[in-house]
């Protein structure tokens, strides 16, 4: 099964402060949007990313957006939500067998509520995350005086309200926009109601907020430092040889030699490894990737990177932020800290924001001052996935 997620980030006008559009805004020093993506980067059962932005966004994309190894495309929407996401689905609907929807600025979905919503809908054709109300639903009517007025009381105990993750079979998605064509809809389930489908209900999260106020940015901030958080630190050392690369952070740098070792010999991404292993308490670099090991054999050291952070994942943790600082005489780590960085992002399948690099000489003292080893330490700060 191939499963597409559109991430709908295609508002305009919903505004929260200082002419920053809603999506861009930091929660926790990351973007929503960014969160979002990295939801459906980090998932097992999702293959590619559509994230729809309004059009002046998606001409000028936001950096910072990654999905790791995974295809991830931005596009321009359209005027409405059920536009958006109608032009989102185009983009997939050849190639995906299951679509789901998530609205952008829900960036505390956890996974494992994406796979309960992907495998109600696998099963039934269409499900959607809901929690069933707790607070007594009242009914309302404008009185003769332009007040609200209860209606009356409705049945709480049937009352859910819809949140996303949404997700569809193809085929289920294309008959409900086809047929939602005339309608307003302002979420794909309801089209999808409207063409007769039936759709399931899978529990809610009330993390899963959605950020619509200030009042909700400030609690979603105080939400993105939650408790749980792990750290690790690392450091590394190579000689620096004649006849070599210098890589760091998966990226070339041009200098008169390079690191000496096996593999790449990439001290920043060794050092970030061994930090991201260390706040889990997981081993260290030589244990994960010996040297004996035909696997590994050739391979960069930002897919070790990659890997280290897929066994952080798999013992229940996410990267929060790594810092790095790179020791070297020469050359100058300024001018490629921000190519390092996306490395290193990319690599964790994490946004850019998470991640900083910093180069510092050591005075001309000892083997780094004279030019004939560079180091590099890192701490990173690991929490608990939802
Ligand atoms: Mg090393």
């Amino acid at each position: 099964m191939r499963v597409a997620a559109i991430i709908a980030a295609g508002g305009r006008g919903e505004r929260l402060g200082a002419g920053v559009p809603k999506q861009l805004l930091p929660v926790g020093g990351v973007s929503i949007l960014a969160r979002s993506v990295e939801i459906f980067a980090g998932h097992g059962l999702v293959d590619e990313i559509v994230v729809v932005l309004p059009a002046e966004l998606a001409a000028d994309p936001p950096a910072g957006l990654h999905a790791g190894a995974k295809p991830l495309r931005v596009i321009a929407g359209g005027a409405r939500r059920q536009d958006s996401v109608r032009r989102g689905f185009e983009a997939v609907a050849g190639r995906a067998d299951l679509v789901v929807i998530h609205d952008a600025a829900r960036p505390f979905a956890s996974l494992s509520l994406v796979t309960r919503v992907i495998e109600a809908a696998e099963e039934s054709g269409a499900a959607l995350a809901a929690v069933a109300a707790s607070d007594t639903v009242k009914l309302a009517r404008e009185d003769a005086a332009g007040g609200a007025v209860v209606e009356r009381t409705l049945p709480r105990a049937r009352i859910h309200l819809a949140q996303t993750p949404q997700a569809f079979r193809t085929e289920v998605l294309a008959a409900a926009i086809e047929a939602g064509r005339g309608i307003e809809a302002t979420d794909e389930a309801a089209l999808a109601e409207a063409a007769g489908f039936p759709v399931r209900l899978v529990p809610g999260e009330a993390s899963n907020m959605k950020i619509t106020t200030m009042t909700d940015l400030t609690t979603a901030d105080a939400v993105a430092g939650g408790p749980g958080a792990r750290v690790g630190a690392g450091y590394d050392l190579h000689r620096l040889v004649e006849g070599r690369p210098l890589v760091l952070g998966g990226v070339t740098i041009p200098f008169d030699r390079g690191l000496a070792g096996h593999s790449d010999a990439d001290v920043a991404a060794h050092a970030v490894t061994d930090a991201v292993l260390g706040a889990i308490a997981g081993g260290d670099i030589g244990r994960h990737f010996p040297d004996a090991d035909p696997r590994w054999k050739g391979a960069s050291s930002l897919a070790m990177l990659a890997h280290a952070a897929g066994v952080a994942r798999d013992a229940g943790f996410e990267v929060v932020n790594v810092d790095v600082v790179i020791v070297a005489e020469r050359p100058k780590i300024a001018p490629y800290a921000d190519a390092i960085r996306a490395g290193l992002a990319g690599a964790l399948g994490i946004a850019v924001a998470r991640v900083s690099v910093k180069g510092k000489t050591n005075e001309g003292l000892d083997a780094v001052g004279r030019g004939e080893a560079m180091a590099a330490h890192a701490v990173a700060l690991v929490s608990p996935r939802g």
